[in-house]
């Protein structure tokens, strides 16, 4: 089967391979993949910002139906439309495994970076970390049940946010949008924050029930945080989904004193952050690491409900076969979220 993977260390090294269909051994459930999302960590591994064991498979948003399990899985059949969680192997006896935060597991392997992930056609995975679909949810929109997990993890897990706060968001991409639902559905007022080039997201943004966009190249949002918030003194929480050194900067600025900064995007690399205005506002500053299982539930009913969307998140869909166009398309920042699907 044809998969897209990274074949050495280093920039680059990303190359369309045969590789062998795999079976699932004790324990474990094979997937046939309809549709896998690519991430920013794939672009991270593609830059060689983000640890990955190659030769490796990529892609760990996925959703597709299992064609072959273990005799010794029960509870799931072949047939079955899922998606999964992106941990291959956690050691499930230290501290973290032991308190659920297996998200934390220093000897954690995931899915499309330390073994073979959802960019081809067949994908093996624990069926422990299966979930199952709800009827209303295509392959296409499951495929996003990864980063919403993450995002409701970083939202929810670590209490971000109450009715009725103030929330600014920067970075209009995919994390950004499914940021924006989730608070929004916790009955924040949001404002989200972009650039010239987010144009076209922050009409989406509008859409999915942003209640201000702001182009900051355009115009500060300043002004409109003075209206906005409490006599006018700031964002009683930010959200930095945009990976951006200076958007991390701006978010410093228009949080209020005894705020909370969330740190949900990645720089794949050091920025400058003046850490003492966390001493002289008194934040608090939170960050997550991927996701943990009760966040997939969340997120499955979020989604299941029809609170948070992930269909109009999705701008492009490729053939696997066409991986170069999609990372570089995605990469453009042109579109949101673009779909990689398998060739038989
Ligand atoms: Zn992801
Ligand atoms: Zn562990």
């Amino acid at each position: 089967m044809k998969a897209v993977m990274k074949v050495a260390p280093g920039v680059g090294q990303i190359e369309l391979r045969d590789i062998d269909e795999p079976a699932p051994g004790p324990g474990q459930v094979k997937i046939r993949v309809q549709a896998a999302g690519i991430c920013g960590t794939d672009l991270h591994i593609y830059k060689d910002e983000f640890r990955s064991r190659p030769p490796v498979v990529l892609g760990h948003e996925i959703a597709g139906e299992i064609a072959d399990l273990a005799p010794d899985v029960s509870g799931l059949d072949p047939g079955m439309r899922v998606t999964t969680e992106t941990y291959y192997a956690t050691c499930g006896v230290c501290m973290y495994c032991r308190r659920g935060q297996n998200n934390l597991c220093l000897n954690r392997l995931s899915i499309g970076s330390g073994v073979n992930g959802g960019f081809t056609q067949y994908v093996i995975v624990p069926a422990k970390n299966v979930h199952r679909l709800p009827q209303s949810i295509d392959f296409r929109a499951g495929a996003l049940t990864e980063p919403l997990a993450c995002v409701v993890h970083g939202v929810l897990n670590t209490p971000t946010i109450s009715p009725g706060d103030v929330a600014v968001i920067a970075g209009p991409g995919a994390i950004g949008l499914l940021t924006l639902q989730v608070v929004k559905a916790a009955g924040a007022v949001v404002v989200v924050l972009g650039t010239d080039v987010d144009e076209r997201r922050l009409a989406l943004a509008r859409e999915l029930g942003a209640d201000h966009t702001v182009n900051i190249q355009a115009e500060s949002p300043e002004d409109l945080m003075a209206d906005l918030t409490q006599e006018g003194l700031g964002a009683d929480v930010v959200y930095e989904c945009s990976g951006a050194g200076p958007a991390a900067a701006q978010l410093l600025k228009l949080v209020r004193r005894r705020g909370r900064y969330v740190q949900i995007g990645l720089f794949g690399k050091p920025i400058a952050w003046d850490l003492d205005q966390v001493c002289y506002k008194e934040l608090v500053v939170t960050g997550s690491n991927a996701s943990v299982p009760s966040a997939w539930d969340k997120a499955l009913k979020l989604l299941d409900a029809g609170v948070v969307r992930t269909a109009p998140l999705i701008t492009d869909t490729f053939a696997i076969t066409e991986w170069e166009n999609a990372f570089q398309k995605f990469d453009s920042k042109q579109g949101v979220k673009t779909l990689l699907t398998p060739v038989g």
